[in-house]
């Protein structure tokens, strides 16, 4: 077992101070410790970020770019490796685990453009001898906390924007799988990235008051469950920072009389069971348009359900490993009893699997129920593990309201063959990301991701051209060269043409 470090200044630096337990949830074994850093500790990485902060927003953009060119190479030649780490601490499968990295690496790619996307604008004789131009300049120091369930991606939707716009970063990931995001920060170092530009700080709480509270820090980017987001984006803004704080979800697929079934249960399966649920755009309920439909999507689901392959996440060609700690399966076991007692008819119940060889991991089978009614806690809270809830409605107006009724707004998506519906569908529901028979609708690095609602406490998305916003501030200036034969007079009026 071995005492994971920090990465402050572009050294690894070893915490004797409180730490954690990190488990491979597969076997169910602690196989490290990570430290959690003090407020004195943080407020190191801070301060070698702000004294890294004016060479680096002063080097040429194409500059920082080259820097990410080298990293997204380094990412791809050790693909093998950060999938392995994923998938030891976070137990999802190692397929699963490159996916995510290549849906971060497209960041890094985005970030590769830094000299087009931070040209600024420029107008020419807005008045007489007087030109106009607008820059997108670095905020400073700025940090990012990020989630257990996604190590790579979700730090990657962060550090590579905000550093090629020229900003200073701190990173706390998650305490629960914390090597595969320090090994990737250790890959920008050696792209080349100078020291004090990028730290990762591991930690908990305490670690993220020191942000929330450090006047240095001028923005915090989160990805999280909603009532830390809400709390990290509360105590933040009070303190003047900017802030974009991304929550939980409880994404519903719509599936109209007309949709191509089959197409519409195999993108479900993977949708709602990929990465045991524990993703914050996974389908969690499956809204059906007419008994006939749902009768007829539980026919097809239920077999497909049974015959999940589960098992230890570095084994190959499963699909599904286990919920990341004791605490999620046990959680997860708790919202089914609970589904049990509110009256919703547990159609297939995964609980009491046991891996052969892996006995203690922390495993749980895909679970189904139907009749589950807006009422229940089960429709009505974030579950994050591999369960399906189908409620029955009438209509596709009924399917819209019940949706936009509900306090998170993440993702959403509809499964049909009608035009018409699948536009009204755009048009008017009240969700960030939306789906046309496309079960998991993650924006493309070049369009940016977020919820409404409860999904998302802030202006702006994460990555994309929301994230060059978020981390940057504009500055508009205007210049005059006054001719040199010219004088003109005072003008006391506002000026104007
Ligand atoms: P979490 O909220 O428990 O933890 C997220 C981060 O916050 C971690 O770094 C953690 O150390 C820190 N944290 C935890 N408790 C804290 C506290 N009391 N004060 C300050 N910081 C604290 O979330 P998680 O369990 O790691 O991740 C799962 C959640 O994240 C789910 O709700 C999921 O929907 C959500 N998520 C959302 C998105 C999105 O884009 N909207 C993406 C991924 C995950």
């Amino acid at each position: 077992m071995s005492l994971i470090q920090h990465l402050i200044n572009g050294e690894l630096v070893t915490d004797n101070g409180r730490s954690a337990d990190v488990f491979n949830p597969s076997t169910g074994q602690v196989i490290h410790q990570v430290p959690l850093a003090s407020r004195e500790t943080m407020q190191v990485a801070i301060d070698s970020a702000k004294a890294a902060f004016p060479a680096w927003r002063n080097t040429p953009p194409a500059k920082r770019a080259q820097v990410m060119f080298r990293f997204k190479q380094l990412l791809e030649q050790n693909e093998a490796r950060i999938s392995q780490l994923i998938s030891e601490e976070h137990g999802k499968t190692l397929e699963d685990a490159a996916g995510e990295l290549k849906r971060g690496i497209e960041n890094v790619e985005y970030a590769c453009s830094a000299p087009e996307i931070l040209k600024g604008e420029y107008s020419r004789n807005v008045g007489p001898n007087i030109d106009a131009w607008s820059d997108f300049q670095p905020l400073g120091v700025v940090a990012g906390i990020t989630p257990f369930n996604f190590p790579a991606m979700v730090p990657l939707w962060m550090y590579p924007l905000a550093i090629v716009c020229g900003n200073c970063f701190i990173l706390k990931p998650s305490e629960r799988d914390p090597s595969s995001t320090l090994l990737i920060a250790q890959l920008l170092l050696e792209a080349g990235l100078p020291k004090g530009v990028l730290s990762v700080v591991h930690g908990d709480k305490g670690a993220v008051d020191a942000l929330i509270e450090a006047p240095e820090v001028k923005a915090l980017s989160f990805v999280g469950s909603t009532p830390i987001a809400e709390y990290i984006y509360s105590e933040a803004t009070k303190r003047g920072k900017r802030v974009q704080a991304l929550g939980g979800a409880k994404n519903h697929a719509v599936l109209m009389p007309d949709a191509d079934l089959d197409n519409a249960v195999s993108a479900l399966m993977g949708a709602a069971y990929g990465s045991c649920g524990e993703r914050c755009m996974a389908i969690s309920v499956a809204v059906c348009v007419g008994d006939q439909v749902a009768d007829a999507l539980i026919a097809k689901l239920v077999p497909q359900i049974k015959a999940l392959k589960i098992g230890a996440g570095t084994s190959c060609g499963l699909d599904m490993g286990p919920l990341v700690s004791a605490q999620a399966r046990d959680k997860v076991s708790g919202y089914i009893e609970d589904g049990v007692s509110s009256g919703a008819k547990l159609v297939v119940d995964g609980r009491g699997l046991s891996v052969a060889g892996n006995e203690d991991g922390f495993f749980l089978g895909g679970c189904l129920f139907d009749r589950v009614t807006p009422q229940m806690r089960i429709y009505k809270e974030e579950i994050f593990g591999p369960v399906l809830c189908v409620v029955r409605v009438n209509s596709l107006e009924d399917a819209m309201q019940l949706i936009n009724d509900h306090e998170y707004g993440n993702g959403t998506c509809i499964f049909t063959r009608d035009g018409e519906a699948a536009r009204l569908f755009c048009d008017e529901i009240e969700v960030g990301m939306v789906g046309v028979n496309v079960p998991l609708p993650v924006p493309v690095a070049y369009h940016s991701f977020g919820g409404w609602k409860r999904s998302l406490f802030g202006d702006l998305h994460a990555y994309g051209p929301d994230g060059v916003r978020f981390y940057t501030r504009r500055k508009a200036i205007t210049q005059r060269w006054p001719q040199r034969a010219s004088h003109e007079a005072s003008q006391f009026a506002f000026p104007s043409l």
